[in-house]
């Protein structure tokens, strides 16, 4: 069984815009999985639909064999954790604080509210932040790190989760090249070790050839590309990088100067 799968799916936004049309990929459990494309591709709002922040307009999602829909959001959003681009921390907040939100997740609502975590969710957050190697960070303002000790705050907060499903949109585009290199070396590990199914927006197609198992080439809201790095050919690469009724395109140029 897939752990995600995605059949038809199409979005479009209120003022007209066709962000995804008729996407459909099969993620198998255990992946490492790329979703690659230029700004404005879908990317984003495809991972959005995948964890249910954004519902779709036509077609259906599966996470783990169970259809995505109201009835069970709050259920299914639990296996599947999501690391931003901006990290998404509250700044004046603890590292650890911020990592035991992601056991919010499976709390009642009241102890939402008040924040009230248990010892077996400290243990949780301990193991997440020894795991991202920040036991010695716990006790910082998360607004004190590094960008890329936030992104693995960020991580360890998707840890805390016990997700089956890691999903990160952009998680190394605010970092410089040696963070981006970690990080995306610390998802690919997460992988490896725990066995958490894994998709990660990029840009980037040198990060891509390297970290993925399989990548998925977006252009316009369509998938226009789906294999192997190895097979992510100069053709593959103008295919998902072309724009309709531009003659030059930076992001192309940039593509191929990696290809
Ligand atoms: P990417 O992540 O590949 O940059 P996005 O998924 O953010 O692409 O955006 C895809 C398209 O959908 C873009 O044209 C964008 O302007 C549009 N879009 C994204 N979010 C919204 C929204 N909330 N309302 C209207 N249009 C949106």
């Amino acid at each position: 069984m897939s752990a995600i799968s995605i059949q038809s799916v199409s979005k479009r936004f209120p003022n007209g815009c066709e962000a995804l049309m008729g996407i459909n990929a099969e993620i198998q459990p255990g992946s490492f999985t790329v979703v690659l494309g230029p700004s404005g591709a879908g990317k984003s709002t495809l991972l959005r639909v995948l964890n249910g922040l954004e519902a779709s307009t036509d077609g259906s999602v599966r996470i783990g064999g169970e259809t995505l829909g109201k009835g069970n959001l709050r259920k299914l959003r639990a296996s599947v954790a999501m690391v931003f681009q901006q990290f998404n921390l509250v700044d004046r907040l603890s590292v650890v604080t911020n990592v035991l939100t992601g056991r919010l997740a499976h709390r009642s609502w009241v102890g939402s509210l008040f924040y009230l975590f248990r010892t077996e969710d400290m243990e949780v957050a301990r193991q997440a932040l020894a795991r991202v190697g920040l036991t010695d960070k716990a006790w910082s303002r998360a607004d004190k790190l590094s960008g890329g000790q936030q992104q693995r705050v960020g991580i360890a907060r998707a840890l805390a989760q016990r997700p089956k499903v890691i999903l990160a949109d952009e998680p190394v585009a605010s970092l410089d090249p040696v963070a981006s290199e970690e990080i995306m070396a610390l998802l690919r590990e997460i992988r490896d070790r725990d066995g958490i199914t894994v998709v990660v927006n990029l840009h980037q197609v040198d990060l891509a050839r390297r970290f993925a198992d399989r990548i998925i080439g977006m252009n316009g809201g369509r998938v226009v590309f789906d294999g192997t790095p190895a097979e992510l050919s100069p053709q593959a690469l103008r295919t998902i990088y072309q724009r309709e009724g531009m003659e030059h395109d930076n992001s192309l140029d940039l593509a191929l100067a990696y290809a």
